[in-house]
């Protein structure tokens, strides 16, 4: 038997942003307190959560006085320090555990522990040296992309190597990174689609799977989500498959988000395993009968886990940037809100920068085409000609 934290227990949640938000809402929702530790005062969690530390977690008196007040602990950005994790994990359950944590922080790690369970992801390699980026060139071919192992995000920290006049600019910023940067070089895949699959294990080892998302990204940043994915159902039970054999291997507790490419020939490689809810989850909330921040809540309280059934096609638009601006102000902004089938989220962050996620919209419809229908004729209003160059080199 696992111990069940009853609604009223203060649930420790480490990294503030807007999935830490979202959860302290589903939280709240089911009678649960919620404290939140980021270091930044301005993070979105903090404005709604019932306790708050703003201190760095390298701060050892917020440690001893955040691990007093919860009773079980989750995250919400997986570049938490490990030693912190492994310290809190002596006193109070924290799910995902340091492990699980320790495996996926580190983009290296992360691939050598899938292949190692004959899990299929991109052809990979470490790179260490400019002597070595030409050896993986050679091995691997271009287009090569090539990226920090750890602590990227939305693209961040990635040089996509397109030919032999792109290498010398990667070979500049590898020999001018500190030394303890550590480069993860990926073939690049020519994928027909990204999907993305969100699975859910109990610490008795149940499990749950939502239905497959299609994902489109700009720039490295997720653009849309599309739920139910457009493959066919075979394809979508052998990503829902894959999905679950991962989780399983990391014995992971928590809920996890599974990046796919479905590449050309076909053949389903996985990207990257997120041991969170993630953005391509957001429609959960408004096209679940249990969203995935409930689930989450669930997991760590050893609630049974929750439905997963999928009662509308939807498709999830992201607020990047000053696109957010459309839906705040003037005839624009009460245009969306009159949409049907539309639900705004607005993560009230104060500043803007571009790229950055400031909110999201989610479209439900009776059929898929409606939705995708919408959101597309959305975009194309808030959306301006891409002004910025990308993180991505
Ligand atoms: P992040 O942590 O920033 O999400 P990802 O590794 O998922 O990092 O990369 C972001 C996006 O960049 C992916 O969703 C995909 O669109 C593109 N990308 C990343 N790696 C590859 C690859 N090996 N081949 C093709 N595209 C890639
Ligand atoms: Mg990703």
């Amino acid at each position: 038997m696992h111990p069940i934290l009853e609604p009223g227990a203060m649930l420790g949640v480490l990294g503030g942003g807007q999935l830490g938000a979202m959860f302290t809402g589903a939280a709240r929702r089911m009678g649960y307190r919620v404290a939140i530790w980021d270091p930044d005062p301005d993070a979105p969690a903090h404005r709604v959560a019932d306790q708050s530390f703003s201190t760095p977690f390298a701060d050892h008196d917020t440690r001893d006085r955040f691990v007093d007040t919860v009773q079980a602990i989750t995250l919400e950005w997986e570049n938490i320090p490990a030693e912190l994790c492994q310290w809190l994990e002596q006193y109070r359950t924290l799910r995902p555990s340091s492990a699980v944590l320790k495996i996926l922080q580190d983009r290296l790690t992360q691939k050598e522990f899938l292949s190692s369970c004959s899990l299929p992801v991109p052809d990979f390699a470490e790179v260490e040296s400019e002597h070595q980026l030409h050896q993986v060139i050679s091995r691997l071919g271009l287009p090569l992309i090539c990226k920090t192992a750890r602590s990227g995000y939305d693209g961040k920290g990635q040089w996509l190597i397109r030919q032999s006049s792109d290498i010398p600019q990667f070979e500049r910023i590898l020999t001018t990174s500190s030394s303890r940067v550590r480069w993860i070089a990926e073939q690049f895949v020519t994928f027909v689609r990204e999907l993305s699959v969100l699975v859910v294990r109990s610490a008795s080892g149940e499990t749950c799977v939502y239905p497959v998302v299609e994902n489109r990204h700009e720039q490295g940043i997720l653009r849309d989500s599309v739920v139910p994915a457009s493959i066919s159902s075979s394809d979508a039970k052998a990503a829902r498959e894959l999905s679950v054999r991962a989780v399983a291997e990391l014995h992971g507790i928590g809920i996890f988000c599974i990046e796919l490419f479905q590449a050309k020939d076909g053949r389903l490689l996985i990207n990257e395993i997120a041991p969170r809810p993630h953005n391509s989850g957001h429609y959960t909330l408004d096209a679940c009968t249990v969203s995935q921040f409930e689930q989450q809540v669930r997991v760590i309280c050893g609630l049974p886990l929750g439905e997963v059934r999928l009662l509308s096609p939807a498709v999830m638009v992201n607020l990047l940037g000053d696109e957010v601006t459309a839906v705040l102000s003037g005839e624009r902004g009460q245009e969306i809100f009159s949409t049907s089938g539309a639900s705004v989220h607005l993560y009230g962050k104060r500043v803007i920068r571009p790229g950055r996620k400031m909110g999201h919209v989610t479209f439900t419809a009776a059929e898929s085409e409606t939705a995708v229908a919408s959101a597309q004729q959305f975009l194309s209003r808030v959306r301006k000609p891409p002004s910025v160059i990308p993180s991505i080199g």
